[in-house]
């Protein structure tokens, strides 16, 4: 008997480890939920309320093919390779079939596991070029991103992206799987997640839609967070839900000439992908950042003032820079944040608040649907200037620019700030500026800092504090 080990790789359709595991007898599924390892890697209730929805929908595709799915609570990755010896023993597997994760805990237990009596199979899915084969001249990873691109482009050109279809049942299908429990009691985090469809839905319909109304004109909208003109997939890439690789066969069917040119507008898109592969290839390269290391060891030991109050009125959007705290409204309210915002906020954190980056990173990855550590560890660290490269620690976002910027009819503000829904647009970027304190009393919260005077404080704060 096979056994297909499920993790972050929630679906049936181009699985390339359960396609294996199908492939020569009967299989059974596993799915090991850690509540304390997801406590351990501030995973959130959202993202485990989504993970929660997509088990029961790949019980439900796996219940068809013949395949029963087990899940079974553990307490963390050890628990795990116990309940998996023993699930084998109990059910005579003989070779155990999975995607790996590039995390480095989860890299660990995988060794552990291969060590051990069972053959363990395991297959990279999670990237669009393979994680390792992109190096520069002596074989190095690159430690800049247009060159590294420039390498990948040669080989995911010349790659085929055919995804593997649904397995063949094979047996007949089970009428009810088991049960399936409930990782998480939150109903508000369930009640957010309702409002994403479930992966099957994107797949056949969201994501050809995405490619015929919205790629081409990805490269001018992506920024305007008003505007609904991304794809909306992170949250499903992040946990496996759908797969890279059929992304990719989706982006050829409607592109086919996307890998011509890398500077045209119409790469865009694809660009954002490779900026996924980049950070999951610097994982890989680079352990330690699991560990909370910067990139850049020179930033490691910066001063940061991190003021509680300060930190709290940033996390539940009070800052007094209205973008600012439109955006963590919506991350608080949906789960997801758009990536312009992402960067704003990110810089106000650190730069603004002189705040530890791995403060914002950990708030972030227990509030997001799409919590994925290489994604979120590279924004980070590339909004703080530690990480690879990363923005210069001089250039400091200007929440206000940014704003009448990227939100010029404040659409987006007004959307999740309605204190300021009778703010004239001319005040409503900073309202502080036109507005005097009595007209704001009680309507809007005072700002915590001068935009020009913590833009200074910043660069010295960097340039008395970095290793040189
Ligand atoms: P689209 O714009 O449609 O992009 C397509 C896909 O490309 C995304 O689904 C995502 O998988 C990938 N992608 C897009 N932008 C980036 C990027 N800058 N870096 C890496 N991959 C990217 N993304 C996550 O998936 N999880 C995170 O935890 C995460 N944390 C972030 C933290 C910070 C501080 C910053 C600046 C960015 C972070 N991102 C993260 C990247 C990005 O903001 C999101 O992937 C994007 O907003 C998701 O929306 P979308 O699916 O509509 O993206």
């Amino acid at each position: 008997m096979n056994l297909m080990w499920f993790r972050n790789d929630l679906r049936v359709h181009d699985n390339l480890a359960l396609t294996q595991a199908m492939s020569n007898g009967p299989c059974k599924a596993i799915f090991m939920s850690t509540s304390a390892q997801w406590e351990k890697h501030d995973v959130g209730a959202i993202k485990i309320a989504f993970i929660e929805a997509h088990i029961n929908e790949l019980s439900d595709s796996l219940a068809q093919l013949g395949v029963r799915l087990d899940v079974i609570e553990t307490e963390d990755f050890n628990g795990q390779i116990s309940t998996l010896s023993s699930y084998c023993q109990e059910h005579s597997i003989n070779q155990i079939f999975a995607n790996s994760e590039p995390e480095l805990n989860e890299v660990n237990r995988d060794r552990k596991v291969q060590q051990g009596d069972i053959s363990f199979n395991l297959y990279e899915s999670d990237v669009i070029v393979a994680k390792g084969t992109v190096r520069a001249l002596h074989g190095e990873m690159f430690k800049v991103f247009t060159p590294f691109k420039k390498a990948w482009l040669r080989q995911a050109s010349v790659q085929q992206y055919v995804p593997y279809a649904r397995p063949n049942a094979v047996e007949i299908p089970l009428l009810n799987q088991a049960p399936q429990p409930s990782f998480t009691n939150n109903q508000q985090a369930k009640d957010i997640v309702k409002k994403w469809p479930l992966a099957s839905q994107v797949r056949e319909q969201q994501l050809a839609r995405f490619f015929e109304d919205k790629h081409d004109a990805y490269h001018d909208v992506r920024d305007f967070p008003a505007q609904k003109g991304t794809s909306g997939l992170s949250a499903y890439l992040a946990i496996g839900a759908i797969s890279v690789n059929e992304v990719m066969a989706q982006l050829l069917q409607h592109s086919p000439l996307i890998f011509n040119d890398m500077k045209a507008n119409a790469f865009a898109w694809l660009n954002e992908l490779v900026w996924r592969d980049f950070y999951r290839h610097l994982q890989y390269h680079f352990p330690q950042l699991a560990k909370g290391e910067c990139f850049q060891p020179r930033y490691q030991h910066l001063p940061w003032h991190n003021n509680q109050d300060n930190f709290d009125a940033w996390c539940t959007g009070n800052t007094g820079y209205p973008l600012v705290d439109a955006a963590m409204r919506q991350l608080n309210a949906t789960g997801w944040m758009h990536n312009r915002l992402r960067m704003v906020v990110a810089s106000f954190l650190t730069k603004h608040l002189l705040i530890d980056w791995h403060w914002g990173e950990r708030y972030f990855m227990q509030q997001l649907i799409d919590g994925d550590y290489s994604a979120n560890n590279g924004g980070w660290q590339w909004a703080a200037s530690t990480g690879c490269d990363a923005q210069p620690y001089f250039r400091v976002f200007n929440p206000i620019r940014q704003s009448e910027r990227f939100d010029p009819d404040g659409e987006f503000i007004r959307m999740y700030l309605p204190e300021l829904e009778n703010v004239p647009l001319k005040s409503l970027h900073f309202p502080h500026k036109y507005l005097n304190e009595q007209q704001l009393s009680g309507v809007y919260c005072k700002p915590l800092v001068d935009h020009k005077t913590a833009r200074l404080r910043a660069l010295a704060f960097y340039k008395d504090n970095v290793r040189q």
